[in-house]
């Protein structure tokens, strides 16, 4: 039979080229779990998919509600669910004042961590009884947890200190809207969030890969230069962010070239390793990346996820 892959934000960028190279490959049913509706039909239609490879359903992951919502529709729809991609994410690099999810959390590390690790405990069941050969969650990283390069260590860099600002639930009421505790920094927020869906992929493989058979998986797909993640930059910095990674740090891979990376984590059969970081060479060879001491900290992996089960309500 054909798998069943839900591919979270797949409307555009690397969850849209990820969805048509799946899709393409006449193996896979795409779910596409967007929150614009319309945008995900006529992308799909756009790229090429034809109908049956393909559904839409709305989910929003700055609501909880919606991810409930979501995953209440999935289970009703009677489908398996055989691969679980988080991708969809915001990156808020100019924003001066923070803006929040329909819950209160502010709206970067509350889409891209707290909506996805609700979404993916939710889901966690269909995918410990899908029959499947090789079932996967895979939650999309990025650079930021990468020592051993130099955009991993551009400023503000990732950190989530002693976590005051998450286990007071980012509000900026009675907490700050950094897990730190900080003052608000758009970009430092969005890398924030991507730290803790990196120690979240590792947390669940402790938790649950040996008992389900799950692979884990997250990834650095390389850096996109030209998707919408960079929408909220200024115009400059979208002129040139493209050509600078081409160029100069050698970094850049098309949106196509992501999509087959990340359709690779979803489906080779040889990637089947659970609670790997992956990342591709300039050769586009898959290779096990290492990660940032705190993005392979244990302690603050189980910190992070007890707090957010609070937070989502799930504790
Ligand atoms: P895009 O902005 O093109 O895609 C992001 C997707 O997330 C869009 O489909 C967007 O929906 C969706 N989304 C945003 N907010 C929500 C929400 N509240 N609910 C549901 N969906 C939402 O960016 P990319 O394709 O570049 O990013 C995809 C992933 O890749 C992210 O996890 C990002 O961190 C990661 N990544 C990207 C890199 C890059 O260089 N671009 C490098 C490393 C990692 P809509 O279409 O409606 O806006």
């Amino acid at each position: 039979r054909k798998g069943t892959v839900i591919i979270t934000g797949a409307s555009s960028g690397l969850g849209l080229a990820t969805a048509k190279s799946l899709a393409e490959s006449g193996k896979w049913h795409v779910i596409m779990a967007c929150r614009d509706f319309l945008k995900a039909e006529r992308a799909a239609k756009s790229s090429g998919m034809t109908k049956e490879n393909y559904s839409v359903m709305h989910l929003d992951l700055s609501s909880l509600d919606s991810v409930r919502q979501f995953v209440a529709n999935f289970k009703q729809s009677g489908q398996s669910l055989d691969v679980l991609v988080c991708n969809a994410a915001v990156y808020l690099p100019t924003a001066k004042e923070p803006t929040y999810t329909a819950d209160g959390f502010e709206l970067s590390v509350g889409t891209n961590h707290l909506g996805h690790f609700l979404l993916a405990r939710l889901l966690l069941d269909d995918l410990k009884q899908s029959d499947y050969p090789s079932k996967r969650l895979i939650i999309v990283g990025s650079i930021t947890g990468n020592t051993n390069t130099l955009a991993g260590n551009v400023p503000p860099k990732a950190n989530l200190g002693d976590m005051r600002g998450l286990a007071g639930g980012l509000n900026g009421l009675n907490s700050s809207t950094m897990i730190d505790g900080g003052d608000f920094d758009g970009a430092k927020a969005y890398k924030d969030s991507k730290v803790c869906n990196m120690l979240m992929m590792q947390e669940f493989h402790r938790r649950y890969h040996e008992e389900t058979g799950i692979t884990f998986a997250s990834l650095y797909p390389g850096c996109i230069a030209t998707t919408g993640l960079f929408r909220e930059h200024i115009p400059l910095f979208r002129l040139l962010f493209p050509p600078f990674q081409k160029y100069i740090t050698k970094g850049y891979v098309s949106e196509e070239e992501s999509g087959k990376r990340l359709a690779q984590v979803v489906s080779d059969p040889s990637l089947t390793k659970s609670g790997v970081y992956w990342s591709w060479n300039n050769k586009s060879a898959s290779f096990e990346n290492e990660l940032s001491e705190e993005a392979s900290d244990v302690s603050k992996a189980r910190k992070v996820w007890e707090i957010s089960e609070k937070l989502v309500g799930l504790a």
